[in-house]
């Protein structure tokens, strides 16, 4: 396992910000046809350059949204009750989120490996969202461009697609 620099993304990432920020707006309100296949097609690049096992960083820095049928399925899986996991590990935020209570998460392993990866959150399953339907909405709500910060692909992601589409919006 080969550690990524995540501060080096990191620091790229607070530098190409507000000029990401702007892009994405501008995807969010596009009307051009085949963006989302374009999407899919530069998720699939970043993968090829950016390895999670090598990063964990949204593991360690962030926490994941938790739905009240994720919180059952984990609490089963350690025969705990909703009520003893949920006081364990979780607590609700202020947009009434249910979120870990602390970072790192709980549930990262040796090796940056997710100790409960077959029935992690869907949060975590889908992180970091790049390819859902509703990419235009999430463009223009920032969610993506909001995690470049922590998340190297993001990043990744965020350009790729600019150097492919900025043109021709
Ligand atoms: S549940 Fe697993 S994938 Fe999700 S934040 Fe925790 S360690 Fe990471
Ligand atoms: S999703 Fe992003 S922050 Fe999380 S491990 Fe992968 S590259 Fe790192």
């Amino acid at each position: 396992m080969a550690e990524l620099n995540v501060k080096k993304y990191q620091r790229r990432a607070a530098r190409k910000k507000k000029d990401l920020v702007k892009f994405m707006r501008k995807v969010g309100k596009s009307t051009k046809r085949g963006i989302l296949k374009t999407v899919a097609e530069v998720d699939k690049e970043v993968w090829k350059e950016v390895a999670c096992l090598d990063c964990a960083n949204c593991c360690k820095k962030m926490t994941p949204t938790y739905t009240r049928k994720d919180v059952n399925r984990i609490a089963a899986h350690f025969k705990m009750t909703y009520k003893e996991f949920y006081h364990k590990w979780l607590k609700t935020d202020t947009n009434k989120d249910i979120i870990n209570k602390k970072t790192p998460c709980q549930f990262l392993g040796k090796d940056n490996k997710c100790t409960i990866y077959s029935i992690r959150p869907s949060d975590c399953a889908g992180f970091p969202h790049f390819t859902r339907k509703d990419f235009r909405y999430q463009a223009q709500e920032k969610t993506i461009v909001n995690n470049i910060s922590y998340c190297p692909a993001s990043l990744v992601f965020i350009e790729k697609l600019q150097a492919r589409i900025e043109d021709d919006l």
